[in-house]
Formats: structure tokens, sequence, C-alpha cells
């Protein structure tokens, strides 16, 4: 496993958003093993991703062996989570015959605050609303669409909080069109 870059996680100043990689190399075939034996994880077959929340934490496993985490405080716990995935890749993948991955996984619950952690928290308005959080609410409600936050989309320094969102939206059974 290695850490590939620590960056400030926008949602909270005082943690980092770490990008990893795990030593598996058939990540992508033991996802939709793995993902049932992670908790509250959801998994996306038609992009071969998992995320799951740990914590505060949201993780995402890509495809391509790359790990996302947000709200991390140090090097060591990022090391450690994406220790304890490759454990779990191995443990999924020698028990695959036990693991019924027909079974549709159990959905994560979100709040508006759990979403509003992840909008700019500019209240610039251009969604119509007034505040962020008025935005968070409505996209619960199915009142407004995520692309209707424009900055999130425009602008390049949202990039984390946006997948970290959608991953987030995913996970909760929320169907995003991109
Ligand atoms: S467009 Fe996005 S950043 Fe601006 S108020 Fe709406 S939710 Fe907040």
């Amino acid at each position: 496993m290695e850490i590939k870059e620590i960056l400030p996680c926008i949602a909270d100043p005082s943690k980092y958003r770490v990008i990893g990689k795990v030593d598996i190399e058939n990540i992508a075939e033991i996802a939709p093993y793995l993902a049932r034996i992670l908790p509250n994880a959801s998994y996306n077959a038609k992009d071969g991703w998992i995320s799951f929340k740990k914590g505060q934490r949201i993780i995402t496993i890509h495809s391509d062996r790359f790990v996302t985490m947000t709200m991390i405080s140090s090097k060591e716990e990022a090391l450690g989570i994406l220790k304890e995935i490759e454990e779990k890749a191995r443990t999924a993948w020698e028990k695959r015959d036990e693991i019924d991955i027909s079974k549709p996984l159990q959905k994560t619950f979100i709040g508006a605050l759990d979403v509003y952690k992840y909008l700019p928290k500019t209240n610039c308005r251009k969604c119509g609303e007034q505040t962020c959080m008025a935005f968070a609410v409505k996209l619960l409600n199915g009142e407004k669409d995520i692309k209707e936050c424009k900055p999130l989309f425009e602008d390049k320094k949202f990039i984390g909080i946006r997948e970290t969102l959608i991953s987030l939206l995913l996970s909760a059974g929320y169907e995003i069109e991109l």
C-alpha cells in the first residue's frame, strides 16, 4: 500500500483528504464481495467502485486500486485504513463462495448536515437557494439536482468534495446522472 497525495480536506480544514493505493491486483474482481463485508458500503457495478462510511470519514475504493479518504487526521491513520482494506479484500476473496452478491446492499442513511459538509458553503445562490443548507435539504428531498450547484462542478478546488458528495449520495441510494 502507499500514500499518493495528502490534501487539505475542505469539509474540515483541520483534517486531510488522502489518496492512496492498495496492493490488491484484482480489486475490481473482488469489489462486489468486498462491498458485502465492509460495513455501510455501497457498490457501483457500472464503474466498479465501493464507497463506505467509517465514522465521519468517507472512503472510496476505485477499480484502478486508488483509494480516496476524507476527514483523515494523519498519514498513519490513512495507512491503517489502506491496510484494513487490503486485509478485508483478501478475506472477501478467500470467502467468495460463501458471500451472496445477489443480495442488495443496505443503504446508508444521510441527513442534510452530511450533504452540507460537502458543498462549497459559500451561499452564493447560483442554485436558486438562499443558502447551501437549503440546497442540501432540497437535494435530499429530490427537489434539486446536484448539478444545479454549479461551483461544485466548475471550480477545480471543489473536485474532492464533489467526488465525496457523489459517493455519499450514491451510497444512500440516490440516483445521479452525470
Ligand atoms: S450554488 Fe452551491 S455553493 Fe452556491 S448556494 Fe447553492 S449549494 Fe451553495
